[in-house]
C-alpha cells in the first residue's frame, strides 16, 4: 500500500502488534504521530574519535569492537558492575556500567558497537581512562547501514521495546516510502515570509540531517528544519486561539460610554492617590474595551501590591455611571471582606452603594442584601463564590471582576458571567505568569500587565535560616515588634489537614506563652468561624494584635502596611510562586521589610534552587521564569484544568521567540474577516478536535 501521514503505524514495516501497543501508549497512532516524535539529540557518527586520541573530560563517540565483557560482583554488596573492554585499530578502552547486572550475556567478542559518553580518569588507576555508564548501541551484523553510522545519527528516546535503533529504522523506512507525499498545511504566504523549508523537507532533515548541518545547532533545535516544525506547531495552536477569540468578538456586548465629562469627573473623585504610569496605561486599555460593543475578556496581571484593586474600582465607576452593576468575586472570605472594605471606603464616599455577599451571613442580612442586588440599589457587589449561587439575581450586571482567577474553576467563572447578558469580564491575578505561558494558556484573552510598584515602598529583604537559628530569628522579630511594627508567622497548612493544623496551633500557643509572652498574638486559619476570622483580621489591621500566626489563608490580598516581618516555617514545603505570594503581604509600607524563610540548611536540588531564587530576587517576572523552569510548563498550572497544549515538538522554555512570531502571524491572518472560514477549515484538517481542545482554556 502507499503510505500517507494518516496511515496507522501498524501498517509500517517492522511494527507488529506489540510495538504498536507500546507506541499507542505514547499516543503515537499514525505515521504523522511517529514523524512528530523527533530525536531528542543527535550524534556525529561521521567522525568517530579514535580511542588513542580520546582525552579525559571530553564527550565523544567511539566506534569499536567488543573484546571482553563480564559482570563483577562485590562481596557484601548487592549491586554488580558490568565491565566491558572495547578496542579499535588505535587502542583499547575500559567501560563500566554500575548496576550492570541487566547487561549480562548481551555482549559478545567481535560485536561492533558505538559508545557515546564522557571520558574519565579511573579513580583507582589514574593511568587508565574509562567511560562510565555511557550510551551505547550495537551495530547490525551487516556492517552498519546508513541509519546508524557514517552520518549524523538521530537519537530517540526508547519507547517500551522500541530501542533508538529500531525507531530509527522504522522512521527511516516511513520517510522513504512517503517521499514527497507530505502535504504542507502552512499558508504559502507564511512559508515565503519566513523562508521556511517545506514540511516534507523539514521532516526529512529533522530526522536524518544532512552531513553539513552543524551538530550544536541541531542539538539546540536551531536548524531551519527544526524551527519550521516548532513554528508550525505554535502557529496552529495560536490559530485556534485567534479563531475562538474572533467568535467571541462577534458576540454583541455592552458599549459603555467612557468619553464623557461627567464620568471623567467621577473617576477623579474616587481616586485616593496618584496612579502610577502602569495603572494609567492599564486603565486606558480597560476603558477602550468597555467602550467597544463586544464583551471585554481581559486578564490583568500584576505582582502582589502593584495596585490592581484601584484599577478594578475605576472600571467599576465607568460601568456604574452607565447605569449597570458590578460584581467582584474573590476566592476567600478574608479577601472578599478586604475588597469590600476598600470598595466601601473608595466608592462609598462618592455615593455608590457597596454590598457584601458571603456564605457566613445571617439569614435576614443576606435576604436584604439579595434584595438590594435584585432591585439595582446595590451598585457593586463584593463576595465569594456565594455570588454565583442561584438566588443571586442582578438587575443589570455590566462588569464581572474576578480576583485571583486561578483559584476558580472554569465553571464558576462561567456562572458569574451568566448572571448578566454578555457582561464585560476582567480577571485579575497576582500569580506571575511568564509571557510565553500567558500567550499559550490565555491566548484568547487580552493581557494587561502592571509592571510597576506604587511609590514609597520600603525595600524587602529575604533571608534563609534553619530551625537551629530560630532563637535568633525570634529575637530579631522582637526587635521589630518593639519598634512598633507587626509580624506574620506562616505555617504550611495548605489543605487545612488536621495534623498540620495541630502543629500550627501548638506553635501559636508556644509562641504566645513562652517566646512572646509580652505581646498580643492572634491565630488565623481556615477552620475558624467567619466572625472569628474577621475579628482577628480587624484586630491585626488596627494594630491591637502585634503578631499573627497563620496558615496560608493569608496568602492573597491581606493588606496591613505596618507588618514588616514574615517568618515562613517549613518553607521547603511551599512552591516558589506561593512563597512569593505570601511575602507579598509585607513590604507594603515605607519601612524596610524582612521575609525569613525557615528551612533545612542542607536542602538540595530543586528545593534549594527555589529558596535561593527567592533570596536573590523579588521581581515577579524573574520568579515566574524560574518557576516555569523548575516545574516545567505541565505542572506550572496543572495542564488539564487550563488546557495547556500538549506540545510534541516545541518547548515553551526554549522557543519563546517562535511562539511570539507564530502568534502574530495567526492573529494577523484571522483579522481579515474574509479569510476566517477558510482558516477554520484549514485548522480542522490539521486538528479535527481543535474546538474541544480550547474549551478548557477559556476563562469566564
Ligand atoms: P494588589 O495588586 O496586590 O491587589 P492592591 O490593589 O491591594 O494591590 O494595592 C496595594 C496597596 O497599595 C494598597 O494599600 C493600595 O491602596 C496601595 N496603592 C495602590 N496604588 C497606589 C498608588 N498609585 N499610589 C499609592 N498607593 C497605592
Ligand atoms: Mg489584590
Amino acid at each position: 500500500m502507499t503510505l500517507s501521514l494518516s496511515t496507522e503505524v501498524t501498517y509500517l514495516k517492522g511494527v507488529g502488534p506489540q510495538r504498536a501497543e507500546a507506541l499507542a501508549r505514547r499516543s503515537i497512532l499514525t505515521v504523522e504521530d511517529l514523524l512528530y516524535n523527533l530525536p531528542f539529540r543527535y550524534e556525529d557518527r561521521l567522525r568517530f574519535t579514535p580511542i588513542s586520541s580520546v582525552r579525559p573530560g571530553e564527550i565523544c563517540t567511539i566506534q569499536a569492537e567488543v573484546a571482553d565483557g563480564n559482570l563483577l560482583r562485590f562481596r557484601g554488596r548487592r549491586d554488580a558492575m558490568y565491565h566491558l573492554l572495547v578496542r579499535d585499530a588505535t587502542g583499547a578502552l575500559h567501560v563500566k556500567f554500575f548496576h550492570g547486572a541487566y547487561l549480562e550475556g548481551r555482549f559478545h567478542p567481535g560485536q561492533r558497537i558505538v559508545i557515546h559518553g564522557k571520558v574519565e580518569i579511573d579513580r583507582l588507576r589514574p593511568a587508565r581512562i574509562e567511560m562510565v555508564n555511557p550510551q551505547f548501541e550495537m551495530l547490525g551484523a551487516s556492517g552498519g547501514d546508513s541509519t546508524e553510522v557514517g552520518r549524523i545519527v538521530p537519537i530517540y528516546e526508547a519507547i517500551g521495546p522500541l530501542t533508538p535503533r529500531v525507531l530509527r529504522r522504522i522512521i527511516h523506512t516511513a520517510l522513504e516510502n512517503l517521499g514527497a507525499a507530505i502535504p504542507d498545511p502552512l499558508p504559502a504566504e507564511i512559508i515565503e515570509r519566513h523562508a521556511l523549508p517545506s514540511r516534507a523537507a523539514a521532516l526529512h532533515a529533522a530526522h536524518f540531517p544532512p552531513p553539513t548541518e552543524p551538530l550544536d545547532r541541531l542539538n539546540q533545535f536551531q536548524t531551519p528544519a527544526q524551527q519550521r516544525l516548532i513554528f508550525e506547531e505554535f502557529f496552529f495552536f495560536q490559530l485556534g486561539l485567534a479563531l475562538r477569540r474572533r467568535r467571541q468578538q462577534v458576540e454583541p456586548g455592552i458599549a459603555f460610554r467612557v468619553r464623557d465629562d461627567r464620568i471623567r469627573e467621577a473617576l477623579k473623585r474616587v481616586l485616593p492617590f496618584k496612579p502610577t504610569a502602569a495603572q494609567k496605561r492599564v486603565l486606558a486599555e480597560i476603558a477602550a474595551d468597555l467602550e467597544r460593543p463586544t464583551p471585554m475578556n481581559r486578564l490583568l496581571q500584576g505582582d502582589v501590591g502593584s495596585g490592581k484593586t484601584i484599577v478594578a474600582l475605576e472600571a467599576a465607576v465607568i460601568v456604574i455611571e452607565n447605569g449597570y452593576q458590578v460584581a467582584l468575586m474573590a476566592p476567600t472570605e478574608i479577601l472578599a471582606v478586604q475588597h469590600f472594605l476598600a470598595a466601601r471606603r473608595i466608592l462609598g464616599g462618592a455615593g455608590y452603594t457597596v454590598e457584601l455577599l458571603v456564605s457566613g451571613m445571617k439569614p435576614a442580612a443576606r435576604r436584604e442584601a439579595l434584595e438590594r442586588v435584585r432591585s439595582g440599589e446595590a451598585h457593586i457587589v463584593v463576595g465569594t463564590h456565594a455570588l454565583i449561587e442561584d438566588p443571586v439575581e442582578f438587575r443589570k450586571l455590566g462588569l464581572a471582576v474576578i480576583d485571583e482567577q486561578h483559584r476558580f474553576g472554569v465553571l464558576q467563572r462561567k456562572r458569574l458571567r451568566e448572571k448578566g447578558a454578555s457582561p464585560d469580564v476582567l480577571v485579575m491575578t497576582a500569580t506571575p505568569i511568564p509571557r510565553t505561558l500567558a500567550l499559550t494558556l490565555y491566548g484568547d484573552l487580552d493581557l494587561s500587565v502592571i509592571d510597576e510598584m506604587p511609590p514609597g515602598r520600603g525595600p524587602l529583604k529575604t533571608a534563609w535560616r534553619s530551625e537551629e537559628d530560630l532563637a535568633g530569628v525570634w529575637e530579631f522579630v522582637r526587635g521589630e515588634l518593639r519598634a512598633g511594627r507587626q509580624a506574620y508567622v506562616v505555617y504550611p497548612v495548605v489543605e487545612e489537614s488536621k495534623q498540620e493544623l495541630k502543629a500550627a496551633i501548638e506553635q501559636y500557643e508556644r509562641l504566645s506563652r513562652l517566646v512572646f509572652a509580652e505581646c498580643k498574638i492572634g491565630l488565623l486559619h481556615g477552620r475558624l468561624a467567619s466572625e472569628e476570622k474577621d475579628r482577628v483580621m480587624e484586630e491585626f489591621r488596627a494594630g491591637r494584635i502585634q503578631m499573627l500566626v497563620a496558615t496560608t489563608v493569608i496568602e492573597v490580598g491581606v493588606d496591613v502596611p505596618n507588618a514588616t516581618v514574615m517568618v515562613i516555617e517549613h518553607a521547603e514545603r511551599f512552591g516558589i510562586a506561593q512563597l512569593h505570594q505570601l511575602r507579598g503581604r509585607i513590604g507594603r509600607g515605607r519601612e524596610k521589610s524582612y521575609c525569613i524563610l525557615v528551612a533545612p540548611r542542607d536542602l538540595e536540588g530543586e528545593g534549594r534552587e527555589r529558596l535561593e531564587t527567592l533570596v536573590r530576587t523579588a521581581n515577579g517576572a524573574e520568579i515566574s521564569e524560574a518557576d516555569l523552569k523548575l516545574r516545567g510548563p505541565g505542572e506550572f498550572f496543572g495542564t488539564a484544568q487550563h488546557g495547556a497544549p500538549a506540545l510534541r515538538v516545541a518547548s515553551l522554555l526554549r522557543d519563546h521567540d517562535l511562539l511570539e512570531q507564530a502568534r502574530q502571524e495567526a492573529f494577523a491572518l484571522v483579522a481579515d474577516d474574509a479569510r476566517a472560514p477558510e482558516l477554520e477549515r484549514l485548522l480542522a484538517s490539521v486538528d479535527p478536535n481543535w474546538q474541544r481542545r480550547y474549551e478548557l482554556a477559556r476563562v469566564g
